[in-house]
């Protein structure tokens, strides 16, 4: 399971190349600070030093966004680790930067590195709050060396600068915590409605009882799918299936019973249908099939093995089995039937015809 959510590592990795380039400005202020007393051989080594770092930084930040891709969860563990560690060699080199200041420049010039880097936390809280436990171990690894090196030169306005940093360390923490949760609520408030918009797309189109497509989306779909089979003048055929004497299932056994039948009836139907046709409930207890790339004589076919099954099938429900059987109307595209509407009237005349004749069976 990953700790972080990945919408706030992707906000993270977002940020990483931004906060690179600002790290690779601030390491060239700090070189033209310092050239007048640091010996520039060290200030180049320092400074590729810095590049390599910020070179791997962005690749860390290109291969979390490869495994967050292909949703890789031990790869994005393990750059989250890489992450956490580039930061503390990152932290390392601006220890570097202040304990060089100190070594080759006079006073005041180790206030100016400090202020530097006090600078430096408080814009990573920005960019790397996303990673609450990333930033907490770079800020103590930047300021627990800057309070010892206040502590080594001991002087009084140093012993000042390590009081108020003290006082700095809860202040920065809150507020990157504060923009830590700030996000994590604003990315979980955008989940919910991620979560609902999916759910009513879902009720949009689905039937709930027996969670095939609704009258809706039936016609809608059906409405595409004539105009492909009409272009590529492919064969298409339309089912109307009806329960017979459905209203007696109710009668005699109550309510409940009749919506269990109407599942059952679906789920049986669904084994014998491609993944390609539009199954749908159209009516209480009527539905209707489209056979994409079926004709007459195919749907013919597909009918009777449907009608077969249902009509050998025993459903039983808490002790209690009983049988039913269908009746099927069948149409297909021509040049009469042009449209859904069309297809749908003249399936439900056959229908019609199919009850007239003694149910259980298909016309024509
Ligand atoms: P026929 O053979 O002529 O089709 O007779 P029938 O009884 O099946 O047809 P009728 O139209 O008289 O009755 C359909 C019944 O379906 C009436 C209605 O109460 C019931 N019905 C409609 N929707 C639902 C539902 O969601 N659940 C249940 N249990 N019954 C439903
Ligand atoms: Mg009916
Ligand atoms: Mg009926």
């Amino acid at each position: 399971m990953l700790t972080v959510h990945p919408k706030l590592i992707e906000s993270l990795v977002e940020q990483t190349p931004r906060a690179m380039i600002a790290m690779l400005i601030v390491s060239l202020a700090y070189i033209g600070v310092f050239i007048k007393y640091i010996p520039f051989n060290i200030l180049i080594i320092w400074f590729i030093f810095q590049t390599l770092l910020a070179t791997c930084r962005f690749y860390n930040a290109k291969s979390f966004k490869k495994y967050l891709r292909t949703k890789n969860q031990e790869g994005i563990q393990k750059n989250e680790i890489y992450f956490i560690i580039s930061n503390v060699f990152q932290a390392i080199m601006w220890t570097m930067s202040s304990i060089l200041s100190i070594l080759y420049a006079p006073q005041p010039y180790e206030l100016v590195v400090f202020v530097m880097i006090i600078g430096i936390i408080t814009a990573a809280a920005l960019s790397m709050s996303s990673l609450y436990k990333a930033y907490l171990i770079f800020f103590f690894s930047m300021i627990i060396p800057q309070i010892f090196i206040m502590i080594y030169y001991g002087e009084h306005h140093h012993i000042s600068l390590i009081v108020l940093t003290l006082i700095y360390i809860p202040a920065t923490m809150l507020l990157s915590e504060a923009i830590y949760s700030s996000r994590l609520s604003s990315i979980q408030a955008h989940d919910d409605l991620e979560k609902s918009v999916n759910k009513l797309h879902h009720l949009s189109m689905i039937d709930e009882l027996t969670n095939i497509y609704n009258r809706r989306y039936f016609f809608e779909m059906s409405q595409k799918l004539i105009a492909i089979a009409a272009r590529e003048k492919k064969q298409l055929s339309l089912l109307m299936i009806d329960i017979d004497y459905f209203k007696n299932i109710n009668d005699n056994y109550g309510h409940q019973v009749g919506d269990f039948i109407l599942i059952n009836v679906v789920k049986e139907i669904e084994k014998n249908i491609g993944k390609s046709d539009v199954f749908a409930r159209v009516g209480g207890e009527e539905f209707t099939i489209l056979l994409n790339d079926t004709s007459l004589d195919g749907a013919k076919v597909i009918t009777e093995k449907i009608r077969r099954i249902i009509e050998d099938k025993v459903f039983t429900y808490n002790n209690i089995t009983m049988s039913t059987t269908i009746s099927i109307g069948l149409s297909e595209l021509n040049k009469e039937n042009t449209s859904i509407e069309d297809l749908y009237k003249q399936a439900d005349k056959q229908l019609y015809i199919a009850k007239k004749n003694g149910r259980n069976r298909a016309c024509p």
